[in-house]
């Protein structure tokens, strides 16, 4: 799989959005410790805690995941996927240059905590917007709709179909997902569920035989089975759940109208679909198109 970054060049014409309430509290204000992931800037130093390396430029920090190729994807310095391209746009947007944009690891399991904790100030993860979360937390978007799915080895293709037929078989998926009670709460309640706290891990499992499945959405699963090769894993392609990705953002932060508009110009103008194809490309992944692009849902007030 192609793993791209798309041009920030591309974007840069597109005038920033003035972001007064940005620069005083909330982005980057707090000096935090990291326990749920490494911090590294963008070009791949260890940032420490002194916040910055020119006097008082501000800097953001965004959570992405690591570990999901084509969404958000740690290689030495670099952070590639859709969601990183998403978040660069929208923070382009707000008035932030790619060099204030700390990328901090947020695992499925830590993302409320983090927001609430401020060790990062927005969330671009492939965060699905539920009710629960919307509790913790605050959502701007979606900026994309997925949907939950299964990754198996290809040898079980025809017998693995669908997640009913789960029961008694192993299947893994990520703490704080999701996906990771969907299947036994709805679809097969004697599945063997396996939790881990990353996908790769949950891979491992399934190319090693330990476990007949992996769930999760399916732009993931995707990704996951190209970086993978050789064809030895492929998603089933009968996605069972709607899933929005969300912006997320610390409870009672000002910043979702500016998001939203943010991602509208960047569907508007093209960025969008060009992020999309460029993230999926050789994955054979296509987006629904009745739930793609998205609208966005309004801010809570
Ligand atoms: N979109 C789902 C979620 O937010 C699953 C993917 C993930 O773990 O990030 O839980």
């Amino acid at each position: 799989m192609k793993s791209t970054r798309v041009a920030l060049a591309a974007f840069a014409a597109v005038g920033a959005l003035t972001l007064a309430a940005c620069s005083t509290a909330e982005p980057g204000a707090e000096e935090t410790d990291t326990e749920a992931g490494e911090e590294m800037t963008d070009d791949g130093e260890d940032s420490g805690d002194e916040g910055g390396d020119s006097g008082d430029m501000e800097t953001l920090r965004i959570g992405i995941k690591f570990d999901q190729p084509g969404l958000g994807f740690q290689d030495g310095g670099d952070y590639t996927g859709f969601d990183v391209d998403v978040a660069l746009y929208v923070t382009e947007q707000l008035g932030y240059s790619a060099d204030q944009i700390e990328f901090v690891e947020a695992p499925s399991a830590q993302r409320e905590t983090m927001l609430q904790n401020g060790q990062v100030d927005m969330i671009f993860a492939t965060y699905s917007i539920t009710d629960e979360r919307d509790e913790a937390v605050d959502f701007a978007g979606p900026y994309f709709v997925a949907g939950q799915d299964l990754l198996i080895r290809s040898e079980d293709a025809g017998t693995i179909t669908g997640p009913e037929a789960l029961d008694d078989l192993n299947l893994c998926s990520v703490s704080g997902s999701t996906s990771a009670q969907r299947v036994k709460d709805e679809y097969a309640a004697g599945a063997n569920l396996i939790e881990q706290p990353g996908y790769s891990e949950c891979i491992q499992f399934l190319t090693g035989g330990q476990v007949d499945a992996v769930t999760t959405d399916d732009i993931i699963l995707a990704g996951l089975a190209a970086a993978e090769g050789s064809g030895s894993l492929q998603v089933v392609g009968a996605p069972f759940s709607e899933e929005n990705y969300g912006v997320g953002l610390p409870e009672g932060s000002d910043l979702c109208e500016d998001i939203n508009t943010a991602i509208q110009a960047m569907i508007d103008d093209g960025a969008w679909e060009a992020a999309v194809t460029a993230n999926t490309d050789g994955t054979g992944y296509t987006p629904n198109a009745d739930l793609n692009p998205p609208e966005m849902r309004g801010c809570a007030s």
